[in-house]
């Protein structure tokens, strides 16, 4: 179950990871462990699609009473932990257990920490990491939320939060999150904030927002040839496509392998083939 490692079943020797597989449409990872030998063993287990609470089960979300059949998992995390990892901040014990291929030990680990420990706005950000990297950028969210909600002013985890449900296609609820967050961050945050906004606002066909959000964002070099990008997006939205070009090849000048504005050039020699084409000009394909 991925709390411990495992040896191998021909030679005794202690396994190493190979690889971490995310089984699409249901919340199931596989560790695959695997022995210089050849010998290869997968390791599949649930990713919680539940958050941790105060007094509730972390086998079944359901509030734990005394006679509770699940196995407490508490008591097994500390049952696998590392005498030499103890000493360690939470972060540094999660992410060795992560690299090691130990995920549920790390996963548990920190819902342990919040289900003592609610209020640990570090804890969920670690929380929201994990799932993200685990590629659950939809649960990432919901944990780097909480972080925002326990420390609204702390413009990390709004960054953390925006760009988990921005890969999530969760636009709606990333807007929300501007709403309040944009008054909060300044400077390089405030560009990244407002850029993925574009981004968001691309994806919902709102070119003027997106082409203000991205002008602004703009203003500050980081990240520029996607921001460049997303512009000529944003361009092609509103209809002004000959400005599109011009942009993608901008970017070409400062990055000439760069894959988002080949694409982008080939979007828009697409969308002058069918000028007639009712859906936006980036959805011709
Ligand atoms: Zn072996
Ligand atoms: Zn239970």
């Amino acid at each position: 179950m991925s709390w411990q490692f495992f040896d191998c079943e021909r030679c005794f020797r202690r396994l190493t990871v190979a690889q971490l597989r995310r089984k699409e449409h249901e919340h199931t990872m596989a560790v695959i462990w695997r022995c210089d030998c050849g010998w290869t063993h997968a390791d599949i287990f649930g990713i919680r699609s539940f958050e941790p609470r105060p007094g509730r089960c972390l086998q079944c979300g359901r509030p734990r009473e005394n006679d509770h059949g699940c196995v407490d998992i508490a008591a097994m995390v500390e049952a696998h932990r590392d005498d030499s990892a103890r000493t360690m901040s939470l972060v540094d014990e999660v992410n060795t257990y992560m690299r090691r291929g130990r995920v549920r030990l790390a996963l548990d680990l920190i819902d342990v920490r919040l289900t003592q420990h609610p209020d640990d706005v570090d804890a969920w950000a670690i929380r929201g990491n994990a799932y993200c990297l685990l590629e659950y950028p939809s649960d990432g969210a919901r944990s780097h939320l909480e972080a925002v909600r326990l420390a609204p002013d702390c413009p990390p985890f709004i960054l953390m939060a925006a760009e988990a449900l921005l890969v999530a296609g969760e636009n709606e609820a990333l807007m929300q999150l501007c709403e309040t967050a944009l008054a909060r961050v300044s400077g390089e945050d405030r560009a990244r904030l407002l850029h993925a906004r574009a981004e968001a606002l691309c994806e919902m066909h709102r070119g003027e927002e997106a082409l203000a959000d991205i002008d602004e964002a703009l203003e500050d070099p980081a990240e520029r040839p996607r921001r460049l990008y997303v512009r000529g997006r944003a361009l092609g939205l509103v209809g002004r496509g000959d400005e599109a070009g011009p942009c993608f090849e901008s970017i070409l000048e400062i990055d000439p392998d760069n894959e988002d504005a080949k694409h982008g050039l080939a979007m828009l020699v697409e969308a002058k083939r069918a000028p007639t084409a009712k859906k936006p000009w980036w959805k011709i394909f």
